[in-house]
C-alpha cells in the first residue's frame, strides 16, 4: 500500500518524562540530544559527531519511545521507517526510499532518522531469506551504508536504529563512523516496573486499592509495553463493567489477558522456528 511508503515526518511530543526507569540509557541518549542542540560545542574542538546510534533491547523495552523522546527533547523533526516495511517492497524501491528519507532529513536538519527493526534489512549479507529476494535487501542495506558514509561532515542528521537481534547484524553496519555506539535497554527491574506503572497509571481514574508497588511485584518479566498494555486494558475492563474507578481486580484481569496474549504470541513464534 502507498501508506507504508509515506514516511512520517512528525513532530515528536515525547520527552524523557514519558520514560520510566532506563536511567543509564537515558543518560546516554541525552548526549545525542546535546549533539543536535549544540553541535558547535563539539565541532569547534574538531570532534566528529557520531552519526549512528543503535538501541539494543528486547521487544517493548522502549526503543521507539527513546528515539521519539530524543527528537522531542531536541525539538527536531523525526523521520522513521521500519526495516520490516522493506520486506513488502518491490525490487528497487527499498534503496530509493532510503535515499529519499535521508534527503528529506538533511533538508530539515538538525533531525533524527529512526530505523526500527534494522535487523530485517541489516542482517549479515549472504544469508538467504526465503520470503524475500536477497539482492533487494542487500541493495537497501548498501544504500543505507552509502547514506551513513555520505554525510562526512556534520550535517545535523543523527540516525537512531533499533534491534532486538544485534547478533545477526551485518558487521559493516557496526564499523566506526556508522552505528558504532550501542545503547542497551533491558527489561525493567521490579523498581523500574513500579515507575513504569506510575507513568501509565497517571491518566487513569483509580480506586484507592490500586498499588503500583504491588502491581510491579505481580508482573515479573513484563516489558514497558506489556505494562502500558495492562493499564489500558484494565481501564477498558472497568469501563465495560460501568465502574466509576479502575480497581485492583481489573488490573489482575488485564494482566491475565496480557499473559494469555504473550503465551499465544510465543507459541506462534516457536511454531515458526
Ligand atoms: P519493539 O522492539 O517491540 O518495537 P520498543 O522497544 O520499540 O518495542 P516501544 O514501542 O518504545 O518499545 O514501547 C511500546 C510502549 O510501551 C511505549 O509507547 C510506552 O507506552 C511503553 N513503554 C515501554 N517502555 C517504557 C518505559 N521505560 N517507560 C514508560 N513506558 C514505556
Amino acid at each position: 500500500s502507498t501508506a507504508t511508503l509515506t514516511e512520517k515526518d512528525t513532530k515528536s511530543s515525547f520527552t524523557f518524562n514519558d520514560i520510566a526507569g532506563l536511567k543509564e540509557a537515558k543518560a546516554e541518549v541525552m548526549e545525542v540530544v546535546d549533539f543536535l542542540k549544540n553541535p558547535e560545542r563539539y565541532t569547534k574542538l574538531g570532534a566528529k559527531i557520531p552519526k549512528g546510534v543503535m538501541l539494543v533491547g528486547p521487544p517493548g523495552t522502549g526503543k521507539t519511545l527513546m528515539a521519539k523522546a530524543v527528537a522531542g527533547e531536541a525539538k527536531v523533526p523525526f523521520f522513521s521507517i521500519s526495516g520490516s516495511e522493506f520486506v513488502e517492497m518491490f525490487v528497487g524501491v527499498g534503496a530509493s526510499r532510503v535515499r529519499d528519507l535521508f534527503k528529506k532529513a538533511k533538508e530539515k536538519a538538525p533531525s533524527i532518522v529512526f530505523i526500527d527493526e534494522i535487523d530485517a534489512v541489516g542482517r549479515s549479507r549472504g544469508k538467504i531469506n526465503a520470503f524475500q529476494a536477497n539482492d533487494e535487501r542487500e541493495s537497501t542495506l548498501n544504500q543505507l551504508l552509502t547514506e551513513l558514509d555520505g554525510f562526512g561532515k556534520n550535517t545535523g542528521v543523527i540516525v537512531l536504529a533499533a534491534t532486538n537481534r544485534p547478533d545477526v547484524l551485518d558487521k559493516a553496519l557496526l564499523r566506526p563512523g556508522r552505528f558504532d555506539r550501542h545503547i542497551y535497554l533491558e527489561l525493567p527491574t521490579k523498581e523500574e516496573r513500579e515507575e513504569i506503572f506510575g507513568v501509565h497509571l497517571r491518566p487513569l481514574k483509580l480506586s484507592k486499592n490500586v498499588d503500583s508497588s504491588l502491581l510491579a511485584k505481580l508482573s515479573p518479566g513484563f516489558s514497558g509495553a506489556d505494562i502500558a498494555n495492562i493499564c489500558n486494558e484494565a481501564a477498558l475492563i472497568a469501563a465495560r463493567k460501568n465502574k466509576k474507578e479502575v480497581e485492583h481486580a481489573d488490573f489482575m484481569e488485564a494482566r491475565d489477558r496480557v499473559i494469555g496474549g504473550l503465551e499465544r504470541k510465543s507459541k506462534i513464534i516457536s511454531a515458526k522456528e
